[in-house]
């Protein structure tokens, strides 16, 4: 998922950039902003062969190893395949309090395969494709992590240093059952960034999901010779996605609601006696989410009785809303003020500005200026993350750095284009700067961190997690 804050209002704080912060950096800061920019040729690499590795949810078996092999390589601790997934893994450095995680994900989209030119054409036709900016998600943060370490080996920081190596946000979302596994239990602030077109410390939060699918299942026989001894499963479907599209007048304009028909039979002759929607429905808050599961489960029922089927409903997948940490967001922005903007070149704008002409966008090219905080606490735009579910957990920061072309479709071939060239890798680059500048402060000033944790405390007080994923292992893939 990506967010976006989508327009600028009069009423935003801004922070204004103070020419004497550059001085005002702590050594251990500028070290670290150092060691990214010693690191920036190896994170080029990294993103570039998950890049064209390209792998999806719970296959993201080359990747994974990738940044496992390289975090241990640079004298992290790994653990492998944790929480029931073969592609999960956590890196730690350091030792005693604080307890700093950063995530970092790595899986690709199915069927975007997309050159790094400017029109569209696939790499590899039918193929997977990074068009969420994921292979520059992973390495940056764990370049933040290794200049942590760096620092906390020569005993200019004291704590520990974790990265959390998080397959299959696009599908399942790995990140809950890695909470559910305890591995986020003892980490006091956690950290993530992600691919936008914009520079900013996102305060705009994400949607609450579930994903659930529902089948059907009736009584096959031939279409035209004695159909009336069928009851088709497709008919069940049909009535349950006619529900669900009718249902969309008396929802709040929050919600979203959005399928696919992942099983409708194989030929019109044969009536269907197995069929399968997959759905997901999304609100701002996880109290809206309950209720549309609850209406769509009716819908089902009601489907069924009415088609002559059976119906079975099984939850698959479920996310919170994003706990905005609005003193994070602040810390995060000071830090942004103070790395500046991120510098394209007129060759770079120019790229952007012709998958803009091609994909019907303003031509404006890219925005590397940092965005004005906004520190109104809103509705979230469309979208949601697995980041929410740590959220909740543990204090997260997160921000947002500018790899694509403005306005651009995400999602889809452009972000490709540009996350697998200097675009991407220098929205990488300026995202690991942020992420360890940011953490050093974590580390150096103790009542930073507390002011982080107390709006969390006050955010959370009463709350009790609930997972909405099915119980059990995850469903990882064994083709
Ligand atoms: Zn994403």
């Amino acid at each position: 998922m990506k967010r976006s804050l989508a327009f600028i209002s009069a009423f935003l704080f801004v922070a204004a950039p103070n020419s004497t912060q550059a001085n005002d950096a702590s050594p251990a800061k500028q070290a670290a902003v150092a060691s990214i920019d010693r690191q920036a040729t190896d994170m080029a690499e990294l993103s570039d062969q998950i890049w064209a590795f390209a792998e999806t949810a719970l296959r993201e078996t080359r990747s994974a190893a990738l940044l496992a092999d390289y975090a241990e390589a640079q004298g992290f601790e790994v653990e492998r395949g944790v929480a029931g997934m073969p592609t999960a893994f956590v890196a730690r450095y350091g030792k005693g309090r604080p307890i700093i995680g950063i995530m970092g994900e790595f899986d690709a989209l199915p069927g975007i395969s997309q050159k790094t030119q400017t029109t569209k054409e696939a790499l590899e036709e039918g193929a997977a494709g990074h068009g969420c900016g994921h292979n520059l998600f992973g390495p940056a943060s764990l370049a933040a992590a290794i200049a942590i370490k760096e620092l906390i080996a020569a005993g200019d920081l004291k704590g520990t240093i974790r990265f959390y190596g998080t397959p299959a946000e696009e599908n399942i979302g790995g990140k809950t059952y890695m909470i559910r596994a305890g591995l986020f239990d003892d980490v006091d602030i956690a950290l993530a960034w992600h691919p936008d077109y914009e520079v900013s410390a996102d305060t705009s939060g994400s949607q609450a999901l579930v994903g659930f699918s529902v089948e059907f299942r009736g009584k096959t026989a031939h279409a035209a010779y004695d159909p009336w001894n069928a009851r088709s499963a497709l008919d069940g479907v049909e009535l349950f996605t006619h529900a669900i599209n009718l249902m969309r007048e008396h929802v709040q304009p929050t919600v979203r609601m959005h399928y696919v028909i992942t099983d409708g039979g194989n030929v019109p002759n044969v009536v269907p006696d197995y069929a399968k929607v997959w759905c997901w429905v999304r609100d701002s808050e996880h109290t809206g989410v309950d209720e549309l599961v609850k209406r769509a489960r009716a819908a089902a029922e009601g489907a069924a009785l009415a088609t002559e089927t059976e119906s079975s409903f099984t939850i698959q997948s479920g996310h919170y809303g994003m706990l905005v940490n609005l003193e994070g967001a602040k810390l995060i922005h000071e830090n942004m003020v103070w790395l500046g903007p991120v510098k394209f070149t007129e060759q770079e704008h120019e790229f952007a500005r012709e998958i803009q002409r091609e994909t019907g966008v303003e031509p404006t090219g890219l925005r590397g200026n940092l965005e004005p905080l906004d520190l109104t606490r809103r509705a979230p735009e469309g979208g949601s993350t697995d980041v929410a579910d740590v959220s909740w957990v543990v204090p997260t920061l997160y921000l947002l750095v500018t790899t694509a072309a403005h306005d651009a479709p995400w999602h889809a071939w452009p972000v490709v284009a540009t996350g697998g060239m200097s675009i991407g890798h220098k929205g990488m680059v300026y995202a690991a700067k942020a992420l360890a500048a940011t953490m050093v402060d974590l580390y150096e000033k103790p009542e930073q961190r507390a002011a982080i944790v107390k709006e969390f405390e006050e955010q959370t007080k009463g709350f009790k997690f609930k997972f909405y994923i099915p119980e059990g292992p995850p469903p990882v893939p064994h083709d």
